[in-house]
């Protein structure tokens, strides 16, 4: 570890409406530039104001060439899919969703007891090889989830290993670590990261110094090439969501809910949801 990934590009989320109008706060969407590549969108859904209003949700929707990945902190999101799945993303819980060549599903936010939701979405490229591939599930409660802890560095392991702790979502094409750190007030940790991939970390609570940078909440952090990060904390303790993944260096065409790498696979989608056979038995 002597090759240290400076800051590269900081991202102010911005407020975006989607689904039947759910405020939400995105830093990344997806692009034909694809500057994230593997990752194409991040979402950030916090409705903690009762004066927002009933909660309207993402109604039947579909979605081809991803993997969506739900992660909620408070309140939970109701899901339902055209392969006849069903469940509750609970607090903790993550949902780490390929859609391959296509699902139509509902996502519904709850409310938790405090009167929050707090999640974040991430969509995750799939290659060509892998665009038209079966759809899969990976759902993994909150329990299962293991826990790094060691001298005020806390990390949830989604997928990726820290120190023998292994994440339990596996056999995704982009290879990538996603995980929940917190890190204690007056602490400097060091962490590889493979050089090659995309690193992102989406600073969430409090603030630290990345890399030589202070970055507080709330704020996607893109990071340039390198074998490892730095982040210390000084007064304050500091949360964020990293993300890292290879990248497909494959083109895309992204067309709402859908990013296939032509503009011919788009139309075709189009064409199968007109004539009724986007989902194959
Ligand atoms: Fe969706």
């Amino acid at each position: 570890m002597n090759n240290l990934r400076t800051i590269s590009k900081l991202i102010e989320p911005q407020i975006a409406i989607e689904g039947a109008g759910v405020k939400l706060r995105r830093s990344i969407a997806p692009r034909v530039s694809n500057e994230y590549d593997p990752f194409l969108l991040f979402d950030h859904f916090a409705f903690n104001d009762p004066l927002e209003g009933p909660l309207r949700g993402f109604p039947y929707h579909p979605h081809r060439g991803i993997e969506t990945v739900t992660y909620m902190l408070e309140g939970s999101t109701a899901h339902r899919d055209s392969l006849g799945n069903s469940g509750l993303i609970g607090p903790g819980d993550v949902q780490w969703m390929s859609s391959g060549r296509g699902i139509l599903h509902e996502e519904m936010p709850r409310r938790g007891p405090s009167g929050n939701i707090y999640g974040f979405q991430l969509w995750v490229n799939l290659p060509a090889h892998l665009k038209m591939s079966e759809p899969r599930y990976q759902e993994v409660t909150a329990a299962t989830i293991p826990t790094y802890e060691k001298d005020g560095v806390r990390i949830r392991v989604v997928t990726g290993e820290v120190e023998g702790v292994r994440g339990p979502v596996t056999d995704i094409a982009a290879s990538p670590l996603y995980m929940d750190v917190e890190l204690a007030p007056g602490l400097e940790w060091k962490f590889p990261v493979p050089a090659g991939h995309t690193l992102i970390t989406y600073v969430f609570e409090g603030e630290g110094v990345f890399s030589g940078e202070t970055v507080d909440a709330v704020k996607m952090v893109r990071f340039a090439d390198g074998d490892h990060i730095t982040v210390k904390t000084e007064n304050s303790p500091v949360r964020f969501m990293l993300i890292a993944g290879a990248p497909f260096k494959e083109p895309i065409v992204p067309y709402g809910p859908f990013v296939m790498n032509t503009i011919e696979e788009i139309q075709q989608t189009l064409q199968e949801l007109r004539n009724g056979t986007f989902i194959k038995e």
